[in-house]
């Protein structure tokens, strides 16, 4: 637990979670997280406002809260919308690509659903606190999660 004099992250998830990381000193958000809301687009002024990069935005912070279980998932899912596209318009190359694409977020999803399974086995006597620990480290781990 952070005490409250500590500043955390900003970064609220769309589950309304917020990132417990700690950023820079005068940082408002931690360095992963820095990186999304860089990327968002600028607000815009009026109700003219594009929807599509409103969208862009509500897809990268709902992407930006996933576990890594439920990245492999959006992947899997994401290349499965496109497949009739792909259908449609690719070369025998580019159809070897998606298909190899699709192969690959399946065997991540198998692995990723196996690694709790994995570490009871390995790790039988860990105290359930650390196995939590372990598991939430695996799936949210990113570049600069030390204070996960
Ligand atoms: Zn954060």
């Amino acid at each position: 637990m952070v005490p409250d004099s500590i500043p955390e992250c900003q970064f609220q998830y769309a589950g309304g979670r917020h990132c417990r990381r700690i950023p820079k000193r005068g940082a408002a958000f931690c360095r992963d997280h820095r990186r999304i809301v860089r990327a968002l687009p600028a607000p815009a002024s009026g109700s003219s406002r594009d929807p599509r990069p409103a969208r862009h935005e509500h897809a990268l912070l709902r992407l930006g809260g996933l576990g890594l279980d439920q990245l492999v998932l959006e992947i899997s899912r994401s290349l499965q919308a496109l497949e009739p596209l792909v259908r449609g318009s690719a070369s025998s190359e580019e159809f070897f690509r998606y298909q190899s694409a699709r192969t690959a977020a399946e065997f991540a999803i198998d692995r990723v659903a196996s690694l709790p399974h994995s570490l009871r086995r390995v790790m039988r006597n860990l105290h359930p606190d650390h196995f939590a620990m372990i598991c939430r480290l695996l799936m949210y781990a990113g570049p600069n999660s030390a204070s996960l």
